[in-house]
């Protein structure tokens, strides 16, 4: 049985604001969120990261851009534009080793980012 935190609350061992759900993905509010839309889309199936995605997992990522669409709609920042971010390992400030896009939006972005 997997042991990280993200795991936990797909298993719904641990509470979070569920802001969408399907088959293969579960969209969460980030717990410190950096922007006022801060939503985390995750993965059901425990990969640590980029690094050890596989061909076989790519379905995932047609999947997380569409429901990541979806959410931008409903939260009122389709139009005014949002930003998909994937950290991948220490460098890149990757702090929970179980895949996830950040949806950040709601304020203006800066380039490069931080
Ligand atoms: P990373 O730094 O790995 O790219 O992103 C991890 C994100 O998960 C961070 O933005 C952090 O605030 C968020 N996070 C960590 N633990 C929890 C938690 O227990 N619940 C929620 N909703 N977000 C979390
Ligand atoms: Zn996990």
């Amino acid at each position: 049985m997997c042991n990280c935190i993200f795991c936990k609350i797909i298993q719904k061992e641990i509470k979070a604001d569920i802001v969408s759900e399907t088959e293969n993905l579960i969209a969460i509010r980030d717990v410190n969120p950096q922007a006022p839309v801060h939503v985390l889309v995750i993965p059901k199936k425990h990969i640590a990261s980029l690094n050890e995605f596989e061909k076989s997992d790519e379905y995932l990522i047609a999947e997380a851009n569409i429901l990541a669409r979806k959410i931008a709609k409903s939260e009122g920042i389709s139009e005014s534009g949002y930003r998909l971010v994937l950290n991948t390992n220490s460098a890149a400030g990757q702090s929970v080793f179980h895949i996830h896009w950040h949806i950040l939006g709601g304020r203006e972005m800066t380039w490069p980012p931080g």
